[in-house]
C-alpha cells in the first residue's frame, strides 16, 4: 500500500490519476493537486476509487513543501509543466519524498531543454536516500526505455538511434496540440540538435524531412527532425551510438498554421506591454487553443512512436525496429484522454509503480534508460502500451531530403 501526489490536471494528469486508479492494491492513497483545483475534482469525478484533491501553486516551493507535508506521501508524480521540475525537486528534498517526471526542466526566459540542471541534483537524491526518475513519459520515456531493451537483448553494440514519433490521428480543429501548447509549439520552434560522431550538430528547425511508412497499415507520413531531450541522455548513457536523431510527423495544416503565428509574432516568449499589462505572446495565444485534455472525444486514428536502432551482433550488422501502436478512440474509452496524454500517462504510472515496488528505487537522480529495461517493458504490455520488435534488412534507410523551413522556425 503506498501513497502518491500528482502535480497537474491536465492531459496526461488526468490519465496517471485514472491508471493508478486502476491498481488499488499499490496506489492505495492518491491525491491530485494542481493550480485549479476545479479540474482535480472534474477528473476526480470520472475515477472509479476516491481519490484527494488539493489547490498548489507549483512556482512556489513554499506551497510544495506545506502540500507534501500536509499529505506525507511516498512519491511525488510532476505532471505539471517542465518549469516546475525544480521547485518540486526541491520540495521533495525538503519533505523526503520520491520525485518523478516526465519532461525535462526548462527556464520560462530561454527555450532551452538540457538535463544538467536536473542532473546536478544527483548527490542531494544520493544524500536524503530518494529516487528521482526523470523523463518517465512516451518520448522521453518508453523511447528510452526501447533503446535499452534493444541493446540489451538485441545487440553487442548499437551505433545508429532514429526515434519516430508519428500521430496519424485528426482532431478536427484547425490548430491544436496534443500536450501543452505553449511547451509544444516551444520544442517545435526549437532549434534541431542531433548526434553525430561525439557532438551535437546544430541545424535550423525542421529542414530535413523523410517520407515514413508506419508498420501495421497505420500510414505514410512526413516526418521532420528536430531536437527532443531524450538524445541527450541516451548519447550520453550509450556512448558507442554514433548518430542519433528524433524525427516527429506535422501536417502541411499545423506547420503554415504556425508559420502564420510565428510571423505575426504570437509564438514570442518574451513579454510585451498591451495597455500597461505585460503579456507573453505564445501564453496568450495556448489560452486562446484547444485544451488538449479536450481533444479526446474528437480524436480518430492512431499513434506509431518507436525506434529504429541500428548496430552490431556477432560482428553482423543489425537493424531492429521497435515500436508501440495507440488508438486516440479506444483511449477515450478507455479514460477519456486522446492517444499522446494515454501515451505520456501510462509510463508515468509504470515508472512510479517500479519505485514504489523497490525495482527501481535506488537514491540519486536517474533517466529511465539506466535501469533494467525488463519489468518496465513487461508493464507497458499489461498496462495499454503492447510493444513489437521487428528485424528490418540492415541496408534499409530513411529516404531523407533537404526541406525548406517556414518562416516561424528560422
Ligand atoms: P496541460 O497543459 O494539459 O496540463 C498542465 C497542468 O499543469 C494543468 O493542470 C495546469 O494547471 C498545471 N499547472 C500549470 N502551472 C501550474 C502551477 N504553477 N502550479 C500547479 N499546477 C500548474 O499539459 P499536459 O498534461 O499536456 O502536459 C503535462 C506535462 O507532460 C508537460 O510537462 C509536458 O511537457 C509533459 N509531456 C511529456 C510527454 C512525454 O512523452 N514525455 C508527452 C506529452 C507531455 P491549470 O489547469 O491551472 O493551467
Amino acid at each position: 500500500m503506498h501513497s502518491v501526489v500528482i502535480i497537474g490536471a491536465g492531459g496526461v494528469g488526468s490519465v496517471v490519476a485514472h491508471k493508478c486508479c486502476q491498481l488499488p492494491e499499490l496506489f492505495d492513497d492518491i491525491v491530485l493537486a494542481s493550480r485549479t483545483e476545479s479540474k482535480c475534482k472534474r477528473i476526480a469525478e470520472q475515477l472509479d476509487k476516491p481519490v484527494r484533491t488539493a489547490q498548489v501553486d507549483a512556482d512556489s516551493v513554499a506551497q510544495l513543501v506545506s502540500l507534501l507535508q500536509r499529505e506525507q506521501p511516498e512519491l511525488v508524480i510532476n505532471a505539471a509543466l517542465p518549469y516546475h521540475d525544480l521547485n518540486i525537486m526541491d520540495a521533495c528534498l525538503k519533505a523526503g519524498v520520491h520525485y518523478l517526471d516526465t519532461a525535462n526542466y526548462e527556464p520560462r526566459e530561454t527555450a532551452c531543454f538540457e538535463y544538467h540542471w536536473q542532473w546536478d541534483y544527483h548527490q542531494r537524491f544520493v544524500d536524503a536516500g530518494l529516487t528521482a526518475l526523470l523523463g518517465s513519459g512516451f518520448d522521453p520515456g518508453a523511447t528510452n526505455v526501447f533503446t535499452a531493451y534493444i541493446a540489451k537483448h538485441y545487440f553487442d553494440e548499437i551505433q545508429q538511434l532514429d526515434i519516430i514519433d508519428v500521430n496519424g490521428g485528426n482532431h478536427g480543429y484547425p490548430f491544436a496540440t496534443n500536450f501543452n501548447p505553449e511547451i509544444n509549439i516551444r520544442e517545435v520552434s526549437a532549434k534541431c540538435r542531433h548526434w553525430e560522431n561525439g557532438e551535437f550538430v546544430t541545424t535550423p528547425p525542421l529542414t530535413m524531412r523523410a517520407h515514413y511508412t508506419c508498420p501495421e497499415d497505420v500510414g505514410t507520413y512526413p516526418i521532420y527532425r528536430m531536437y527532443h531531450e531524450e538524445l541527450e541522455s541516451l548519447s550520453k548513457h550509450f556512448p558507442s551510438l554514433q548518430r542519433a536523431q528524433f524525427w516527429m510527423s506535422f501536417s502541411d495544416d499545423y506547420l503554415q498554421h504556425l508559420e502564420v503565428l510565428s510571423n505575426v509574432g504570437m509564438t514570442g516568449i518574451e513579454p510585451i506591454d498591451y495597455q500597461g499589462q505585460s503579456i507573453v505572446p505564445i501564453q496568450f495565444l495556448a489560452q486562446l487553443l484547444p485544451d488538449p485534455a479536450a481533444l479526446g472525444p474528437h480524436t480518430q486514428g492512431k499513434t506509431c512512436i518507436g525506434c529504429l536502432v541500428r548496430g552490431v551482433k556477432d560482428g553482423k550488422k543489425r537493424l531492429i525496429h521497435i515500436y508501440n501502436i495507440c488508438d486516440h478512440q479506444a483511449c477515450f474509452r478507455e479514460v477519456q484522454s486522446q492517444a499522446i496524454s494515454y501515451a505520456t500517462g501510462v509510463p508515468a504510472m509504470i515508472g512510479a509503480k517500479l519505485i514504489l515496488e523497490g525495482q527501481w528505487r535506488q537514491p540519486g537522480v536517474w533517466n529511465v534508460e539506466q535501469h533494467d529495461p525488463d519489468p518496465f517493458m513487461a508493464d507497458m504490455n499489461r498496462y495499454g502500451l503492447p510493444w513489437k520488435v521487428t528485424v528490418l534488412d540492415p541496408e534499409f534507410q530513411l529516404d531523407t531530403e533537404e526541406h525548406q523551413a517556414t518562416n516561424a522556425v528560422h
